[in-house]
């Protein structure tokens, strides 16, 4: 290994965890702990709670409390306070990049170009927003209407482990800016930023507005959804617990945002710059290890194009060292967990029985430099068919499977042919058949000749089975606020005149 490109940050965490309620960190009522560690290493980082309903309730008695206060806060107060969290953020960043990639395998070079900047920019960017819940006036001739735009109350949210400190912030952000208060419960596989994040930026918040509890999600995740005092939940995770959230969220009737799973369509069309399309076409499928819910795991390309396109593919992903995360020269780190690991490797056995080729990679990683870890290589499967289970199914793994097309109609009918409907990509020349193409997708981000590029403020969210709702920009307030209709008569009094 190269010994200079070994990151040299030591980062300072806990090695003990609690949850974070009422502005402070208690031990759980059941008095049992989950291990965090590093699957690249398989060392031990820290422990956390496992948390009990009884957790759930103080930590939602706590936000409750909390509530009116916090929403009474004016905009100023709130856009000062998000201001500062980002800039405790942007402080320990290079400490914050290293611990994610301690805790999830990824490579610290992604989380220190991609998850730090994006999360500190989630509270940059809501801190501006908190200006759009001004509210309305409808002038009317003889009478005036006003809408308000009011917080919801206590707000329920649930992240997975892909992504944990991005998505801790694409939630907190967004809730405090529009004046709710928070019960947030990350994933107990992958969350040792969200704790420490949490334990920097305590002294910044009034006690109970910002709460976390740990645990398994059976334990403490049905608990916390159908709780009473709850009003919304925000999830993000698997489309199978998307939907027992959405039966949770059915027995008291609260608003549910779901950004669920995805199997993303990359479409090279012959007059694709083929150069480009290749090497972007190697990062959507292995940034972050493919454990993306936008990956581009489905990889059409036209059969003119074919032989040229993966020549150049396949030199693209034999490129990408497999390795020690914290080694910038690293392209392709470990996979967050055994599970993941085991679930992975189960696809490449799929893909054989169903009859695929594996033109690249297809096995587990050994020259890591490491004793142990859960690495694969890079994996690319041709001579699939879109009705292939891995054609079908979210693996969440770096694996792409390539699908040769021939006429656009018979492209998007296949296209389309999916549960889910997250992200996608066109490379073509010819804009307008990148255009037409991009419109006739049934999915919610659509990139044209350009891949994982979403500026700010640009909307992120599914069709279908990959959820509903939308993150990253301002209309989320909505999603997090309740309008209220305000109506004076200015000409009469009472009804109004016949
Ligand atoms: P998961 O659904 O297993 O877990 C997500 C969270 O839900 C975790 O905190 C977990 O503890 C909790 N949970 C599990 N069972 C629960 C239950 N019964 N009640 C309440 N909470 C419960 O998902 P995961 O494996 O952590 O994450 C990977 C999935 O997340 C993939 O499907 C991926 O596509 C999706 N994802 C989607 C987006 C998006 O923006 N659409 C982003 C990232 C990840």
């Amino acid at each position: 290994m190269n010994a200079e490109a070994k990151i040299s940050v030591t980062p300072t965490f806990r090695a003990e965890y609690g949850h974070f309620i009422d502005g402070a960190w208690i031990g759980s009522d059941g008095s049992k702990v989950i291990g965090l560690s590093n699957p690249a290493t398989g060392q031990h980082l820290a422990n956390i709670q496992a948390g009990t309903p009884a957790d759930v309730g103080r930590a939602v008695a706590a936000a409750k409390r909390a509530f009116p206060a916090w929403s009474r806060t004016s905009f100023e107060e709130r856009q000062r306070i998000l201001l500062e969290i980002a800039q405790r953020l942007r402080a320990r960043s290079g400490e914050f990049a290293v611990m994610e990639s301690l805790n999830n395998g990824k490579t610290v070079h992604e989380a220190t170009i991609h998850d730090l900047p994006e999360a500190i920019g989630q509270f940059e960017y809501f801190a501006g927003s908190v200006w759009s819940l001004k509210g309305e006036t409808h002038n009317h001739a003889d009478l005036l209407g006003l809408v308000h735009r009011e917080p919801l109350g206590v707000v329920a949210q649930i992240i997975p482990w892909n992504v944990p400190l991005l998505m801790a912030s694409m939630k907190i952000a967004p809730a405090l800016a529009a004046g709710n208060t928070i019960v947030l419960k990350p994933s107990e596989i992958v969350c040792l930023t969200v704790l420490e994040f949490v334990a920097e930026i305590a002294d910044l918040l009034p006690p109970g507005v910002l709460n976390v509890i740990t645990g398994y999600g059976q334990d403490v995740g049905e608990a916390l959804v159908t709780h009473p005092d709850i009003r919304k939940v925000a999830f993000t995770g698997s489309t199978s617990t998307g939907r027992k959230i959405i039966e949770y969220a059915a027995r008291n009737i609260i608003p549910q945002t779901l950004e669920l799973g995805g199997k993303s369509a990359n479409i090279i069309c012959r007059s694709a710059d083929l150069d480009a399309a290749a090497t972007t076409a190697a990062i959507a499928m292995v940034f972050n290890k493919g454990e993306v819910c936008m990956a581009g795991s489905r990889l059409f390309v036209e059969r003119a194009v074919r032989d040229a396109f993966l020549e150049k593919f396949v030199a693209a992903v034999e490129q990408i060292r497999v390795g020690d995360p914290l080694n910038e020269k690293t392209g392709l780190g470990s996979l967050s967990s055994r599970m993941q690991y085991d679930k992975v490797r189960s696809y490449f056995d799929v893909a054989r029985e169903e009859g695929a080729t594996i033109l690249s990679g297809g096995d587990i990683a050994t020259d890591t430099g490491l004793q142990s870890g859960f690495f694969v290589k890079p994996t690319i499967l041709t001579d699939v068919h879109n009705r292939m289970r891995v054609a079908q199914e979210e693996i969440f793994g770096p694996v792409t499977s390539v699908i040769t097309w021939d006429s656009e109609e018979e492209l998007l009918s296949q296209v389309n042919d999916s549960l889910y409907g997250l992200a996608g990509a066109v490379w073509s020349e010819d804009l307008r058949q990148a255009h037409r193409i991009s419109r006739a997708m049934q999915t919610g981000i659509v990139w044209i000749n350009t891949y994982y590029n979403l500026p700010r403020g640009m909307p992120l969210g599914g069709y279908k089975q990959s959820g509903f709702g939308r993150e990253l920009t301002w209309d989320l307030l909505r999603e997090y606020t309740i309008q209220k209709s305000v109506i004076i008569p200015l000409s009469y009094s009472g009804l109004p005149p016949q």
